[in-house]
């Protein structure tokens, strides 16, 4: 069976198991992606009868949903304590236990996990039987470092959900769109452009992906499949706008957002690129340790919305590692909230950006975002 056919199996089974919460958003009412990311909190407290007497689940505000993450973070150490060879020695080691973090400020007794961690002990990290896992992969990313992530069934239908939120918050949820997909393919690990495209089928949303180099080909197949939006790597974006830019009526072919990932993408470029296009360009940020999906910019272009309720975010000093407020720039530091498989704690991700902890003025009053990412010089 092929990766593509492994993954589209478990999808459907899982779709027939439950229901996708991101199919219920409607994106004529705020942000579907903050909407999507508050239904999960609200429903994780109506079933809970503990948050049920901390949190009214309909009144939820921006600190509320702070302290519900550090009950979530507490959770997780609990879990990773009984599970995770890994931190269950990094744990006993420094004599920490979930008691002590009982503010954001404590987080930072915790040491940072760092991608070489990651790399010289992968499965000191599993928290589940191996039968268990659905995918496994291999990634450089951006630090250079080899790593291996594993997922589970239920961890890739997550993901899957998020990116469909993502899709509703770039108006994405017609049959009438098509989304063109123009991720290098990759068939020895994970493949962005197949969860991808799982993702616009689950949204009911049409997906095309094209890997060809040739920026002729890659335009007539937008024409061909009437596309209204694009994806890929940033500076693959940048070169076929610019090589597109002396195309009659390219601003016609009716692409109405492109979203540019994996790299980053500076004001400059995203300038080019709009001109050509006629439309807005906005970046997205992942990392494959954290699932990929993990932040984009919606359409004020003011901030990254970061998968809320999966995420809990810290930024830090990279010299003295000390937490820092909202506003200041440090390294991102992520903890995985929800993941069962390979919960990473702390994760230190070498980019650098800043929290912007206030209302989006697209709707979204709740959500977290972070500014654009920069690479920690080495
Ligand atoms: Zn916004």
């Amino acid at each position: 069976m092929s990766l593509s056919e492994k993954i589209s199996t478990s999808i459907r089974m899982n779709v027939a198991k439950r229901k996708l919460e991101s199919r219920k958003i409607d994106h004529r009412n705020g942000n579907p992606l903050e909407q999507w990311g508050v239904a999960k909190i609200k429903n994780e407290i109506k079933s809970s009868k503990e948050l049920k007497q901390l949190f009214n689940p309909d009144e939820l505000s921006r600190e509320d949903i702070k302290k519900y993450k550090l009950l979530k973070f507490r959770e997780l150490m609990e879990y990773v304590m009984e599970n995770s060879n890994y931190y269950k020695d990094v744990f006993e080691k420094e004599g920490i236990d979930p008691s002590q973090i009982n503010t954001y400020e404590d987080l930072a007794k915790i040491p940072l996990t760092n991608p070489e961690d990651l790399a010289a002990h992968p499965y000191h990290f599993l928290c589940i039987p191996r039968k268990k896992i659905v995918r496994e992969f291999t990634s450089s990313g951006t630090t250079g470092i080899r790593k291996m992530i594993a997922y589970s069934q239920d961890e890739i239908l997550e993901i899957v959900d998020a990116i469909i939120s993502a899709l509703k918050m770039l108006e994405m949820d017609s049959k009438d769109d098509t989304l063109h997909i123009m991720y290098p393919t990759i068939t020895a690990t994970w493949d962005p452009g197949v969860i991808l495209g799982k993702a616009c089928m689950l949204a009911g949303v049409k997906s095309v992906i094209n890997d060809s180099e040739s920026v002729e080909e890659q335009i007539n197949t937008m024409i061909e499949t009437g596309s209204t939006h694009i994806i890929g790597l940033s500076s693959f974006v940048h070169k076929l706008s610019m090589e597109a830019k002396d195309i009659d009526g390219i601003k016609d072919i009716g692409i109405r957002k492109i979203i540019c990932s994996s790299e980053p993408l500076t004001e400059e470029m995203r300038a080019d690129i709009e001109s050509v296009w006629g439309c807005k360009a906005l970046r997205q940020w992942g990392m494959t340790e954290l699932g990929l999906a993990n932040a984009i910019e919606c359409s004020e272009q003011n901030g990254f919305h970061v998968d809320n309720p999966d995420f809990l975010i810290e930024i830090v000093d990279p010299i003295t590692r000390e937490l820092l407020p909202p506003g200041q720039e440090g390294e991102l530091v992520v903890t995985t909230l929800r993941r069962n498989c390979m919960p990473l704690i702390r994760y230190s991700t070498r980019d650098f950006t800043s929290i912007v902890d206030e209302p989006c003025q697209c709707g979204a009053l709740l959500d977290q975002r972070i500014t654009d990412i920069k690479r920690i010089p080495k």
